[in-house]
């Protein structure tokens, strides 16, 4: 079967074509128009989207080399995201599949970036735990089956993603900060500056201590010398990626020995993150777990998750109507 696969939940506009399983196309158009403002601006995004979209599929079509016609059903982004954004993909996914008389699926964004892990080999089997990093979301979801999983924690105020990108902005670097601060860390001592780890006793997360923490610490520092951020941006870089990475792994290895689960996975944006990626290949050979890391490409937003993810629905027919709206808010 031939999938098209849609993503619009953030600000990257993609569309991606799956064959029987394999990705053969996942074209993914960036939304420049943000980094302005320090963050994403939901209208503006709405708009890129409306402007992206159609190209954006094209081009996902021309790569793969397929007619359009072949296509055997359409998979969008349902949520959770930004709602004018969901609209534009899932009005783009409504129209072609009523305009080609082919099967509808709704896709969650957050089960798509676990599902990424089905793309290529080696694929974890179940159960197995996925830590879920993201500039919205940080969660350990304990994965039963394709559609089948359990939230076992998730942050209390700021995601991982949000933690890298906030830190970017205290030192004064653009967005999204959260690839920058792992570029700089590379170089840096991880040692240097000490910041706390939160104290929380189950399985969920809080970033926004750290936050401060980092806030005042660059606050102190600066008073004394002006010129601290320049001289050590480096090291507090690589101070705060080892804290993130810490609080997150701590938490991994936690829910593995509480449900004895020893497949390991990471997803979502941050999951690109360098020490994050080194840090779980290294405990998982101490605590012999089967780890999972997704490629790069499949780290961050893109359509081939949603495709990956609506073929295992298609198997199932899982389908649904043209009267499918968008959700701002979805849980795993
Ligand atoms: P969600 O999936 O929760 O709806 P989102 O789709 O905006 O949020 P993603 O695209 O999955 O999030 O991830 C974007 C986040 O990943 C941003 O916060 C970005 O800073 C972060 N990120 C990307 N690469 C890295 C990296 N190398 N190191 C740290 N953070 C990174
Ligand atoms: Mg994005
Ligand atoms: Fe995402």
């Amino acid at each position: 079967a031939i999938i098209l696969g849609i993503e619009s939940s953030c600000d990257e506009t993609s569309a991606s074509i799956c064959i029987d399983g394999e990705i053969k196309s996942n074209i993914i158009a960036g939304q420049a128009v943000h980094a302005k403002y320090g963050g994403v601006v939901p209208e503006l995004a709405s708009r890129a989207h409306q402007q992206n979209i159609i190209p954006t599929v094209d081009q996902a079509i021309q790569a793969a080399k397929i007619h359009k016609n072949a296509i055997d059903a359409v998979a969008f982004t349902r949520g959770p995201g930004l709602l004018g954004a969901l609209l534009v993909g899932t009005s783009f996914a409504k129209s072609f599949a009523l305009a080609r008389n082919i099967p509808l699926i709704e896709v969650n964004h957050m089960q798509a970036h676990i599902l990424a892990h089905f793309i290529d080999d080696p694929k974890p089997a179940f159960p197995f735990l996925c830590l879920t990093v993201s500039g919205g979301h940080t969660q350990i979801v304990l994965v039963k089956d394709y559609f089948e999983m359990e939230l076992l924690g998730e942050t209390l105020d700021d995601a991982a993603g949000e933690a890298f990108d906030k830190t970017a902005k205290i030192l004064n670097l653009p967005y999204p900060g959260g690839p920058l601060i792992d570029k700089y860390a590379q170089l840096g001592d991880p040692n240097k500056f000490k910041l706390p780890e939160p104290q929380i006793a189950d399985l969920n997360f809080s970033f926004s201590g750290l936050k401060t923490a980092i806030l005042y610490l660059i606050q102190d520092e600066v008073r004394k010398n002006p010129d601290f951020l320049e001289e050590n941006l480096n090291d507090v870089c690589a101070s705060v990626q080892q804290r993130i990475v810490t609080i997150l792994l701590n938490k991994l290895k936690k829910a593995a020995q509480q449900t004895g689960v020893s497949n390991l996975a990471i997803a979502g944006g941050v999951s690109a993150n360098s020490g994050l990626r080194s840090g779980l290949q290294a405990l998982g050979e101490r605590q012999g777990w089967n780890v999972f890391i997704p490629k790069f490409e499949y780290c961050t937003d893109n359509a081939a998750m949603i495709a990956i993810a609506g073929y295992q629905k298609y198997l199932v027919n899982d389908f649904v109507g043209q009267d499918i709206t968008p959700l701002a808010r979805m849980h795993v």
